[in-house]
């Protein structure tokens, strides 16, 4: 069976980290650069591999969120000061990142 998961809220953490408390209680922090070096985007990362086919070395540390938005119950996209802004992060992909690992 498919679990669905819940966000309770979305704060920001400080300028490069935001943080999530999911429904369940757990609260995970994201550091933005890390995210987008996860870009699900079908240009940043391999549709049928999963495999990424962004360079992580072109993502600056340093990047910062314009925006987040949430999509329905599905995900958030994410507006960066530079750099990819496309992909749709589904809650299942965040709450299944750990640290700087997709
Ligand atoms: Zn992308």
């Amino acid at each position: 069976m498919e679990t669905f998961q819940t966000i309770k809220t979305i704060n920001q953490y400080d300028n490069h980290t935001f943080m999530i408390e999911w429904g369940d209680g757990a609260v995970q922090r994201y550091r933005l650069c890390d995210l987008q070096r996860c870009c699900p985007c079908a240009n940043c990362t391999d549709e049928f591999t999963g495999l990424p086919l962004l360079d992580p070395q072109t993502v600056n540390d340093d990047v910062r969120a314009v925006k987040i938005k949430s999509i329905g119950k599905y995900g958030l996209q994410i507006q960066f000061t530079s750099g990819c802004s496309t992909g749709i992060y589904s809650f299942d992909q965040l709450r299944n990142m750990k640290g700087t690992k997709c």
